[in-house]
């Protein structure tokens, strides 16, 4: 290989949310960036996103394939919940569309976008790193090809080969496996309702988590997500695609990917290199929501990175973790526990959907979802919230 001459201030691994965020955020900063890709996979999602995510990171109204105006809860026994939305909507993206739109943003901010699958980083006596990754040429050969960089973010995503290489044990976190099919939606609507989010809680859909049915205009997401080994998810979305209507729908694509379940107890490794998004396990636990986390987490590290080269201090990079735990850690905690209790069982699942009549807690599950913060407007009614929660939990409360 010849000598690398090459430099970038930072190479950003990964052009999804999170990584096409960090690189669009350096680059205006006016750091030079490498925005490395693999490409030719259209992530696996479900595509909602909160209005937060739309204010904060100025996604046009274009993007949005449909406005959801309501949720419906359904219980084991079949019991249907209303969750309608006062006054906004929750927005649906297709990644495919969405992520290049992002990393073209990123690009017309300034940074230097490739194709290529990341193999392997190294560092020299003089501390630059050397990120080596296999370029997709124009005529669809690949060569191995490496640059030198300041600093590197692993933005690659949920199985994140930048965090196995720098941090032992990242590949050892738990995930939930999801699964959903691509449906073209009926038309005429019929039964469907094309503004409305129907989310399963049911044992026979998913044992510890819960499947979906998310309308995109054309087109609908159903899925499923589960952590236990040997439950069929295939099964499964047979199963909800009966229940909401949806067999005989055309299948456009069948498609899979990890979501993780736990925030990495460290997203940099002292010195060059720093995580952001699924690769470092920052995705919502009970709703399994990741592309605002990956976003702001985008965000945080772009910051971190930058402060990072302007002091040449490591610890600069310790930052974005901290930032972000300060702002979520609670709500990912809270969560956390609501998985935990409420997806066990289902007649735990069942109270679940039964509480969700109430109108406290559906103005705060929105408020939540919506704004990402715990709304301190109606203190009265969180506590309210809370004890019967707890009354709920500890077995004292009847659905
Ligand atoms: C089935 C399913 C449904 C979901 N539904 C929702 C939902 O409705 N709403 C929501 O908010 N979240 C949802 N999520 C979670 C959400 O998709 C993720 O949290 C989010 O995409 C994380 O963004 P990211 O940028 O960190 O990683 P990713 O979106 O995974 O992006 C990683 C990028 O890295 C690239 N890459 C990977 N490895 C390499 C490599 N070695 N070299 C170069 N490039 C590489 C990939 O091509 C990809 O572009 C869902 C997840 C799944 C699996």
């Amino acid at each position: 290989m010849q000598p690398i001459s090459e430099m970038f201030d930072v190479v950003v691994v990964g052009g999804g949310p999170s990584g096409a965020t960090a690189a669009r955020d350096l680059a205006s900063l006016g750091r030079k960036v490498l925005l490395l890709d693999r490409a030719g996979r259209i992530k696996p999602c479900g595509g909602a996103i909160p209005p937060r995510l739309i204010r904060d990171f100025d996604i046009p109204d274009h993007l949005l394939v449909a406005k959801v105006k309501s949720a419906r809860m359904v219980s084991p026994s079949d019991q249907q919940v209303d969750m309608p939305i006062d006054g906004g909507f929750v927005g649906m993206v297709d990644r495919d569309v969405f992520d290049e739109w992002l990393r073209e943003r990123a690009a017309q901010a300034g940074a230097e976008r490739r194709t290529g699958l990341f193999g392997r980083f190294e560092r020299d006596q003089s501390g630059s790193t050397m990120v080596y990754f296999e370029a997709r040429e124009a005529d669809g050969s690949s060569t191995e090809r490496a640059v030198r960089t300041r600093a590197l973010i692993g933005a690659d995503g949920a199985l994140s080969a930048v965090a196995r290489q720098c941090l032992p044990g990242a590949d050892r976190l738990p995930f939930v496996f999801a699964y959903h099919e691509i449906v073209r939606s009926p038309r005429p609507e019929g039964q469907f309702d094309g503004t409305r989010c129907d989310v399963y809680y049911r044992g026979t859909i998913s044992p510890d988590f819960y499947g979906w049915v998310f309308p995109h205009g054309d087109t609908v997401s159903v899925g499923t997500g589960s952590a236990r080994k040997g439950f069929s998810l295939r099964d499964s979305v047979v199963g909800l695609r009966d229940a909401a209507g949806l067999a005989s729908a055309e299948t456009i694509r069948r498609e899979g990917a990890p979501i993780p379940l736990h925030p990495l107890p460290r997203w940099d490794d002292g010195q060059s290199v720093l995580l952001a998004g699924d690769a470092a396990g920052v995705v919502a636990p009970a709703s399994g929501e990741g592309i605002y986390y990956a976003m702001i987490g985008g965000r945080l590290s772009a910051e971190a990175v930058d402060l990072f080269l302007e002091t040449g201090d490591a610890k600069a990079l310790r930052t974005a973790r901290k930032r972000f735990m300060k702002m979520h850690g609670l709500v990912f905690w809270i969560l956390g526990v609501m998985q935990w209790y409420w997806y066990s069982n289902d007649r735990r699942r069942e109270r679940f959907v039964s509480i969700c009549r109430d109108r406290d807690v559906q103005k705060l599950t929105w408020d939540a979802y919506m704004n990402k913060e715990l709304v301190r407007a109606k203190p009265v009614a969180h506590v309210r919230i809370f004890f019967k929660n707890l009354a709920h939990m500890a077995g004292l409360a009847r659905a």
